[in-house]
């Protein structure tokens, strides 16, 4: 909304349509808003990595780069906070379009369910199962 707002699309209220605690910049929605400030935690737990800490959309793309991970572990976190985003950008729509309440349980899902599909199908020489999956991003 503040993108198109500056570019005189929009007019009038631009406030964040899932918290109406910010206006809903990139920054906000990926990583104030309370429940991506919530989700990039627990996300980390998951992928066993350090806790990413981001105060702007590029730090949240470059935190693959900035944790001291290599190989293919490093291209499965960058690929797991880029479905994140993704994650994020639907909740949003479904809450602006569709009036649907966001859940970060829901979200979390999808990056479980839309990551392990994506390893699985794209990565020839990583065996993933999706009990294992669940509990930990493991490699
Ligand atoms: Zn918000």
């Amino acid at each position: 909304m503040d993108g198109l707002f500056k570019r005189n699309i929009v007019r009038g209220d631009i406030s964040c349509v899932l918290c109406a605690e910010g206006d809903e910049t990139a920054e906000h929605l990926f990583t104030s808003y309370r429940v991506a400030s919530t989700l990039w935690p627990i996300i980390s737990l998951w992928c066993k990595i350090s806790v990413i800490l981001a105060f702007s959309v590029k730090d949240l793309l470059e935190t693959h780069e900035s944790i001291g991970l290599k190989g293919k572990k490093k291209e499965v976190i960058q690929g797991i906070i880029r479905i994140g985003c993704w994650s994020i950008w639907k909740a949003r729509n479904e809450a602006k379009f569709n009036n649907k309440e966001t859940k970060i349980e829901g979200i979390i899902r999808e990056i479980m369910t839309v990551g392990f599909i994506w390893l699985s199908s794209r990565s020839k020489d990583i065996d993933v199962r999706w009990e294992e999956w669940c509990k930990s991003v493991y490699m």
